[in-house]
């Protein structure tokens, strides 16, 4: 067979099993996520370039080399969404919730686009489930939103957390410590990696980021931005602190730790898997207090965070589905047809019966045991034959799979006898 076209770089196909557990976590996290007073939003997936460029920031590498920007036929210049919480922003704004009273909650699933190097756990349509609660500034929402990110992961049997929290600043704060951290990198310019050389023009916070060794030694010797935010930064953030010890939410204060988003201020916070070395970033959050302002809205403090799907299924489940090993979605009850007049037999039957329950109608003609056998891997608990002596007497011979019992039942009698199965 000739594979004619395949899909693109950096992107998945999520069916069969993995599907299945995808939508388990799913389930579980709208639960959560509802049972913490958020409420769903959908927003397009296309937005207006200008609205990153603007909130994620120039400079960043989301911005500069990330973007999947394009000029539609209108002549709109757009951009695949590489995050949410601009958009989220943006429609706050644009449906006039500025008038609503208390915090807006709200959380998101859905792909986002990244023109990233993929690589394990790095894909270029990528997945997360994230929150936006816009409209407090309370150290102890930050410190919720921490606590809700964490329930999304103990709900689904995520274990071996590590959570780390610090504070980047603000406005009024944060220009003064990157202009000092500029100068004095730029003194000492050709120690760095290149990486860095180029961060320490366009956006040197990010310095810190660097993994390199050289790097980090060199940073040793500057202040981390932690110490060196204003008195307003640095009693909120140890409010956030005293909210996070107060929930009993174990966390390391981590004055490296800087996000790759401009938005960012006050709290920042990453959550990775603690045994996994490359990509271990499953969720990552924080404060956007000058978000919504710089968005042409009125001065709006908000909080939220973003977990990458793909990262935390594969810190569940290590091993990948082998589409070819993976049986279809699961069924209760497999109607085993012999030939076309028991297909459209059981066809008829089988709406009732789907009332209550999942069924499957065998229409492949294969031979019987084939048929059993294919009702078996999905999990059926009863099999359903009809032939040709069953189409004229008006019932099917029911056979429960984990006794082997099998007993004629009148089509009027099926749907009671089924149910009784099941539900035993
Ligand atoms: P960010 O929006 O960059 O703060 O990322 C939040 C989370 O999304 C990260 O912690 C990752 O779990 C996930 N993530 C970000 N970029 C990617 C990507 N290219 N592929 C897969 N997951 C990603």
């Amino acid at each position: 067979m000739e594979i004619r076209y395949r899909r693109p770089r950096g992107t998945r196909d999520v069916m069969l099993e993995e599907m299945e557990r995808w939508r388990d976590c799913e389930e579980r996290w709208r639960r959560v996520l509802e049972r913490f007073g958020f409420g769903e939003i959908r927003t397009p997936l296309i937005e207006s370039t200008d609205l990153f460029v603007r909130s994620v920031g120039e400079g960043t590498d989301v911005v500069d080399k990330e973007m999947y920007s394009f000029q539609s036929k209108g002549g709109e210049n757009l951009t695949l969404r590489p995050e949410a919480t601009a958009s989220v922003v943006r429609a706050y704004l644009e449906n006039g919730l500025t008038r609503q009273p208390g915090t807006m909650k709200f959380y998101y699933m859905g792909p986002m686009f990244r023109y990233d190097r993929p690589q394990a756990g790095r894909y270029r349509q990528f997945h997360q489930v994230g929150v936006e609660a816009i409209g407090s500034s309370s150290p102890v929402l930050d410190a919720e939103v921490i606590r809700t990110a964490l329930a999304l992961f103990e709900d689904v049997g995520a274990e071996n957390l590590n959570v780390q929290v610090n504070t980047i600043g603000c406005k009024v704060c944060r220009p003064a410590y990157v202009e000092s951290l500029q100068s004095w990198a730029r003194e000492i310019r050709s120690r760095f990696c290149e990486t860095c050389q180029a961060r320490m023009e366009t956006n040197p916070l990010r310095l810190f980021d660097c993994k390199e060794e050289g790097c980090g030694e060199l940073l040793a010797g500057f202040d981390p931005i932690d110490q060196s935010v204003c008195a307003d930064c640095s009693s909120h953030h140890g409010r956030v602190i005293e909210a996070l010890d107060a929930l009993e939410v174990t966390y390391h204060a981590d004055p490296l730790l800087v996000r790759g988003l401009d938005y960012y201020t006050r709290t920042t916070f990453e959550i990775s898997a603690r045994n996994d070395t490359r990509q271990s970033a499953l969720c990552g959050g924080g404060r956007y207090d000058e978000l919504v302002e710089q968005c042409g809205g009125p001065s709006t403090p908000a909080v939220g965070f973003s977990v990458g799907v793909e990262r935390v299924l594969q810190h569940l489940w290590p091993e990948p589905v082998d589409p070819q090993r993976s049986r279809q979605s699961l069924v209760d009850v497999m109607m085993v047809c012999l030939d076309q007049p028991a297909q459209i037999h059981a066809l008829r039957h089988a709406d009732r019966l789907r009332e209550f329950c999942r069924v499957e109608v065998d229409t492949t003609g294969r031979g019987i045991k084939a048929q059993i056998k294919g009702g078996n891997t999905r999990g059926a608990s009863i099999v359903l034959l009809a032939g040709s002596d069953e189409v004229a007497a008006g019932l099917f011979q029911m056979k429960t799979l984990a006794t082997g019992d099998q007993v004629a039942v009148t089509v009027e009698a099926l749907s009671a006898a089924v149910r009784e199965v099941l539900e035993s």
